[in-house]
């Protein structure tokens, strides 16, 4: 993809230009795209009013930080962009608009310096989304931005928006512009149930299926396997479905299947081929960074008393898991074939049922799609209203990723509604 900067503003959130005359925004979600809409909107003058409907905003950024905040990542442009796959040519002018540089500073002007770690991963120093969300709730009020908490979302009425409180009583807010970030359907119980699909499919907009994304994969081991090797890691090997590019790191045996980094990776690879044929072969290489012939080669040097599991042990290293796998894989008896076994070992076929409910999934696929919004995320038939964050139809994997172009398309909708104001 050719590289073409269009940073327009020395950063996206902190130069805006204010509004000519006194104006009102509602921002419907207060997860991470929302709240940044929310300051930019406040910092240009906008009276804003943010809805969530949790007892607190910003529940799944802070659990994101339980296991450590990865922010974003160090990664060059056009393999950064990459990640997002098709979606790579919509969010790549957002994030030329506020990219991971401009997330770092922002980070630093709260108080938070980041750094980077051995992956290219950037994370805060306190590694914790707590100090963060802390200290940008204290901006926000600094602002004049309010959150109205407990407080659902459920449609439109003829002239604005219809929202439920605490109490059940229904209320008609009105306001000049609207911003959308009500998240996808993952980890529902942190406040981002999906809900929000039937208003919107209600009023023509294409709302592509939301599905799991960045989950584990269902798989049905024998008793014998997930008993022993539940919570096992598979150290250093590389995965692939249906010849796509492999990816490697530890992946995580489960009680039900299979979880990790790089199992991740490959989820919509494997949900494409779950649903195209109901079933998914995962293959698994043991041993990446060496070659058929040179495993063959190896295994050549068995020796008479050898075991298959001390031969396999002794001339490859592979440990418990990793032979009782090769075991798993179906095979009644394992190949006694140096060159047999080490095709073996280089694809050990794993068979995925499906993938772990949306539930239990890190992030959603699917959401608004690209054709419904301009590019300024103004939703095309809906003027005056803006969506950011997991509701549009992007996915991305684990490691700064996803944070990255909810905060980029938050601050977009933002500039997009301000500049709808004075239009
Ligand atoms: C366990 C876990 C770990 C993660 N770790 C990372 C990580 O390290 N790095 C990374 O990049 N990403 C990570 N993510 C993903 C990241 O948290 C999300 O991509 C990001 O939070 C999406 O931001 P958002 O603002 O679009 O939506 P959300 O954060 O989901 O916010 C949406 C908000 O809308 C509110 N809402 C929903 N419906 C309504 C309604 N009808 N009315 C009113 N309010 C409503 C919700 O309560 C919520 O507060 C992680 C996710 C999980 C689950």
């Amino acid at each position: 993809m050719a590289r073409k900067s269009i940073r327009a503003w020395p950063c996206a959130v902190r130069y805006v230009r204010p509004v000519s005359t006194p104006r009102t925004a509602s921002v419907v979600g207060g997860g991470p795209a929302g709240l940044i809409a929310a300051e930019v909107l406040a910092r240009a003058g906008v009276t804003v009013t943010a809805y969530d409907r949790m007892p607190s905003p910003a529940r799944k950024f802070l659990l994101a930080g339980h296991g450590g905040l990865n922010l974003t990542h160090t990664e060059d442009r056009d393999g950064f962009l990459a990640r997002y796959g098709d979606s790579a040519e919509r969010l790549a002018p957002m994030l030329d608009v506020f990219g991971p540089a401009d997330l770092r500073d922002w980070c630093a002007g709260l108080g938070e310096q980041t750094f980077v770690g051995s992956s290219g991963r950037v994370f805060p120093r306190s590694f914790r989304a707590t100090p963060l969300v802390r200290a940008w709730l204290a901006r926000l009020a600094d602002l004049g931005v309010r959150i109205e908490r407990r407080t659902r979302w459920t449609g439109w009425t003829d002239d604005g928006l219809s929202l439920t409180g605490v109490d059940g009583q229904e209320t008609e807010v009105l306001s000049d512009v609207t911003v959308f970030a009500l998240g996808g359907a993952s980890w529902p119980r942190l406040g981002s149930d999906g809900g929000w699909v039937g208003p919107f499919a209600d009023r023509g907009v294409t709302v592509a299926p939301l599905r799991p994304a960045n989950v584990g994969l269902r798989v049905g081991w024998s008793d014998t396997f997930a008993d022993r090797f539940e919570g096992t890691p598979l150290k250093h090997v590389e995965l692939t479905v249906r010849g796509r590019p492999g990816v490697q790191g530890d992946a995580m045996v489960t009680r039900a299947g299979i979880e990790g980094g790089p199992v991740y990776a490959i989820g919509a690879a494997a949900r494409d081929a779950l649903d195209a044929d109901g079933r998914c072969v995962l293959q698994v290489d043991l041993r990446p960074a060496l070659t058929v012939d040179q495993l063959a080669e190896r295994l050549q040097r068995r020796r008479p008393k050898d075991s298959t599991s001390n031969w396999l042990r002794r001339t490859l290293g592979l440990d418990p898991v990793g032979i009782a796998l090769l075991r798993e894989s179906g095979a009644s008896a394992l190949p006694t074939d140096p060159r047999e076994m080490a095709a073996l070992v280089k694809e050990v076929p794993v068979v995925v049922v499906a993938t772990m409910p949306i539930e239990k999934a890190i992030s959603t696929a699917g959401g608004i799609a690209w054709s419904e919004v301009d590019d300024a995320l103004m939703v095309r038939r809906l003027p005056g209203t803006f969506v950011a964050g997991e509701m549009l139809d992007w996915e991305a994997p684990t490691g700064g990723y996803l944070l990255q172009a909810s905060f980029s398309t938050g601050v977009v909708a933002a500039h997009g509604a301000l500049a709808w104001l004075e239009r």
